[in-house]
């Protein structure tokens, strides 16, 4: 089995980088304002990565292409991408799917917060524009931002008005809805209510569904000006325009010899600015973290939120667990024959940057670097696998999106049959192949999940607090899919 050396040099930028987190989480953790003040040296960072990004993609892409020998090889190597990205995802999202039905996080605990009431024992009676319980008291709260469900009927009303009486209480209800629709009122009896606080506007008004998804993704490919898509940092465009340059310019025989050159002298040029990122990681990285736990009010506001949350966050960061420490390994393992250890420690950096920046797309430099120079990658299947992967292969973000719509559920006693776990687990990949390598874009192509089984879109509010933590997780999970990714592939390649 060939094992990757760590080289030279690797031990010490991962102290720094260990040294910076510590640093980082106690400023920030210990003395918020100040940890929040540090966050410009921390975004700073972000746009040094950004700013290397869509060059790196052209000059990546067009080398990887033009060393692959035979055009025709592309095709197999392609294959095996898509193969590798679809059958981790569904992995991982099964992964979820079981671990947060076993586990129900949405039954334990948090029955009553800030931002949900669940009484799925509560009788409710409706009378000309109320609804009454009778026997259930709710807390005190602006009924203006809640949003009241009746679980039995899968139909849910803005509240105008919460009024306790000597039976109960008795809402006020402006309008009445499902799946966005307004609906006349329902009559008679029932059972179950919940009230959930309104989610923000930027979730209510996300209209697309899962085919709007596939539909945005095949038509984003192809932009109408390149130079544009670049300035707005698409990914997808620029890799399709990087892989058509690369594959014209090694057809083109002598003529293209020239300009291949030009994009294998700025691949080593963009590589040794990496290198020059990778020093300022340990700062950048703990300026990030600072500034991030700084904002949620450092340790003292961050753990009561954690702690809410705690056995939702618990299952997620577990399914994370399971899947980037068993199923990736084994994989590595298997196809890659590689040692997982000596693969995570070099990936390490591009790991940690990942956490502190959640976001793929910023992390692509690092991730390359530590895929071809540590990880002994070659660099026609990295150029290839890992561009592509830091926008569509997202396992983290399926994993997540699968646990927090079945939490959401669980949380309004709703129950989800095999049917609605099919869709589930089918437009919960989707959704991570549309959300694009940046902080909490998982969040917004959830939407499509909860839609596409008829769940609350306000159950987002349910989970928005601590999401800014998880998404770190995930994003870190994302770029250690793709790099195991890019390894296994390469074995296969070379066969
Ligand atoms: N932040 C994630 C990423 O860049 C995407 C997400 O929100 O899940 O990979």
């Amino acid at each position: 089995m060939p094992e990757q050396p760590a080289p030279k040099g690797n031990g010490k930028l991962l102290i720094g980088i260990i040294a910076g987190i510590a640093t980082g989480s106690l400023l920030g953790g210990l003395w918020p304002e100040t940890g929040a003040s540090l966050h410009f040296l921390g975004s700073l960072f972000v746009r040094f990565l950004m700013m290397l990004v869509m060059p790196l993609i052209v000059a990546a892409m067009v080398v990887g292409i033009s060393r692959l020998g035979d055009i025709r090889r592309l095709g197999s190597l392609g294959g095996r991408t898509v193969g590798y990205y679809l059958g981790t995802t569904a992995i991982s999202v099964l992964t979820g799917i079981a671990l947060v039905l076993w586990i129900q996080p949405g039954r334990t605990g948090m029955e009553q917060s800030q931002e949900s009431f669940s009484r799925p024992d509560a009788p409710y009676r409706i009378e000309s524009g109320m609804v009454l319980l009778e026997g259930t008291r709710l807390p005190d709260l602006d009924p203006s931002a809640y949003s009241l469900r009746l679980n039995d009927r899968n139909i849910s009303a803005s509240v105008t008005k919460a009024e306790r009486s000597a039976e109960g209480t008795i809402l006020t209800v402006e309008s009445w809805n499902r799946r966005d629709e307004t609906v006349a009122a329902p009559r008679g009896n029932g059972l179950g209510i919940s009230l959930l606080r309104r989610a923000e506007e930027r979730f209510m008004q996300e209209e697309r569904g899962a085919q709007d998804i596939l539909r945005e993704v095949v038509d984003g490919l192809v932009p109408s000006n390149i130079f544009r898509a670049m300035a707005d940092n698409e990914i997808l465009p620029v890799i399709l325009f990087s892989l058509l340059l690369g594959a014209a310019l090694s057809m083109s025989g002598e003529a293209g010899r020239a300009g291949i050159d030009f994009f294998i002298s700025l691949n080593e040029a963009m590589m040794k600015i990496i290198h020059l990122a990778m020093y300022l990681a340990p700062v950048g990285i703990g300026a990030l973290i600072a500034g991030r736990l700084g904002e949620a009010g450092g340790f003292a506001g961050f753990w009561p939120e954690l702690r809410q949350l705690s056995s939702y966050a618990f299952t997620v960061i577990l399914g994370l667990a399971v899947h980037s420490l068993l199923w990736l390994p084994l994989l590595l393992r298997i196809f890659g024959r590689t040692s997982p250890a000596t693969f995570a420690r070099n990936t390490l950096p591009a790991l940690l940057t990942a956490f502190s920046t959640a976001s793929s797309s910023a992390t692509l430099p690092l991730t390359l670097e530590c895929a071809e120079e540590k990880n002994g990658v070659s660099p026609k299947t990295a150029g290839f696998v890992l561009p592509l992967g830091a926008t569509v292969n997202m396992d983290g973000t399926a994993l997540y999106e699968a646990v927090a719509v079945i939490f959401i559920a669980q949380m309004n006693g709703i129950a989800l049959g095999p049917a609605e776990l099919g869709v589930i687990f089918l437009t919960a990949t989707l959704a991570a192949i549309g959300a694009a390598g940046i902080p909490e874009a998982g969040l917004v192509t959830m939407v499509i999940v909860l839609k596409a089984v008829d769940l609350p879109v306000e159950g987002i509010a349910l989970i928005l607090s601590i999401d800014w933590f998880l998404d770190r997780c995930r994003t870190a999970v994302n770029v250690w899919g793709d790099s195991v990714g890019a390894k296994v592939v390469d074995a296969g390649t070379r066969g």
